[in-house]
């Protein structure tokens, strides 16, 4: 299959890609090789990223220091069991984030991928009420409009709705939901606001084991930007009811809200955080969950005394390799004083969109820049028109939305700022 039409016939005959149709008739374009913030095509074209591969590729593709390190790794194994063995890259990188990440947490669980590292959160959380003794919390409340993961145990926490809820209804466990909250970023929290969270908690948290919460931004479900006041008052809310805080930083964790990590915003810490997406900047699939001291020992003190919980590819040394070096590129880099300037470019570009009639909204934070359409956008015509423009911006549903990898430079950014005003002009 040499011939790239063939191949391109075999994956639209065969390959599933995210959230679709085999067979559909919705463009797939080839890539052939990634360099920095560009993607190319088969045909030899080259798009700027605006995706960052979904919050990934922070340092771009194809990068010198991150190949170095892998190439390094790779010469001593690619992989080798955790249980039982350990190893230098899962080390350093445990030593990492528990240094990177609010000072309570200090237990670190890897997986391969978000959604299971929102499994293992929840587990954990089950777990520790089970060890004492208060095996009724086993359920967990959130606000509606999140995202949290494709499988089973992720799947019953996201959006009620969109997160198609009915199609699984006999399967998914039944979780408390209260409405997000509609103050924004920047504004405080009335006490009418949080009300709904206290009230739930005040009537169920004897079957509550955490909330469970994207911190400031959610994300896939809606792309919008919450009150950090309110945040702080679910954390306070949290340890009057006994109960415990999830926050998945998976998407906005190492920087990408201006903040290392979102939860700074609000002050507070979480007692489990989920990270994953950017954690290996785009290079390699892992996710990691961190949690206190006090819950990874109360843990031990329950039966069976183990945390039950371990992947195949537990902490794969390549992926940690990588790691390693993604946070040290970052922590190297002057990555805070770069998202603030991103954060204003995307400002100065998208701020225009806000005067065409089908956009209801234009919201900026950190180096995420959101165009929200009135209506959900035909992606059929959409795609192609920023491929045209020379740009990767993928929308869905009535969002536009741009994160670029951090490395982009003015006149790429105003590329990407460009093509969404165009198109969304249309
Ligand atoms: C992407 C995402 C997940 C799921 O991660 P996967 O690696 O796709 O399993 C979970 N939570 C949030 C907030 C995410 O953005």
């Amino acid at each position: 299959m040499k011939q790239i039409e063939n191949w391109l016939d075999f994956d639209k005959a065969h390959v599933w890609h995210p959230y679709s149709a085999i067979g559909a008739d919705l463009p797939v374009y080839p890539v052939v090789s990634a360099e920095g913030v560009r993607i190319k095509l088969a045909n030899g074209q080259e798009l700027i990223d605006g995706m960052s591969s979904w919050w990934c590729a922070i340092h771009g593709y194809n990068h010198p220091e991150m190949n170095r390190a892998l190439e390094s790794q790779l010469k001593s194994m690619a992989h080798v069991m955790f249980g039982g063995l350990t190893h230098r890259p899962a080390v350093a990188l445990a030593e990492e984030l528990v240094k990177l990440t609010p000072e309570p947490l200090q237990s670190v669980f890897f997986s391969d991928s978000g959604s299971v590292s929102v499994e293992v959160a929840m587990k954990m959380a089950i777990q520790y009420w089970d060890a004492r003794k208060q095996s009724s919390k086993q359920h967990f409340l959130t606000i509606r409009k999140g995202y949290h993961g494709d499988t089973f145990g992720a799947m019953s926490v996201c959006d009620p709705e969109a997160g198609m809820h009915s199609l699984f209804s006999d399967v998914l466990a039944k979780q408390l939901f209260v409405d997000a909250p509609e103050s924004l970023f920047g504004e405080p929290c009335s006490a009418e606001e949080i009300a709904p969270m206290e009230q739930m908690l005040e009537k169920e948290h004897r079957q509550i084991a955490a909330v469970i919460m994207e911190p400031i931004v959610q994300g896939t479900g809606r792309m919008r930007f919450y009150s950090a006041d309110y945040l702080r008052q679910v954390r306070v809310l949290c340890d009057q009811y006994g109960v415990l805080l999830i926050l998945d930083e998976i998407a906005t964790g190492f920087g990408r809200t201006g903040r290392l990590f979102a939860c700074e915003y609000a002050g507070i810490s979480p007692d489990i955080m989920c990270v994953g997406k950017a954690l290996t900047g785009g290079y390699l699939t892992l996710a990691a969950t961190l949690t206190t001291r006090r819950i990874s020992e109360t843990i031990n003190r329950g039966e069976p005394g183990l945390f039950m919980h371990g992947p195949t590819f537990m902490a794969n040394p390549l992926a940690c390799a990588a790691g390693v070096a993604n946070l040290q590129l970052l922590l190297d880099s002057p990555w805070q004083q770069r998202i603030n300037w991103i954060e204003q470019q995307l400002w100065n570009g998208l701020e225009p969109c806000r005067d065409f009639p089908q956009v209801t909204d234009v919201r900026v934070l950190g180096a995420i820049g959101v165009v929200e359409m009135k209506q959900p956008v035909d992606m059929k015509s959409i795609q192609p028109q920023f491929v045209e423009a020379g740009v990767w911006v993928r929308p869905f549903g009535r969002l536009v939305y741009l994160m670029p990898p951090y490395v982009i430079t003015d006149d790429e950014l105003k590329t990407l700022t460009n093509a969404v005003t165009e198109v969304v002009s249309r």
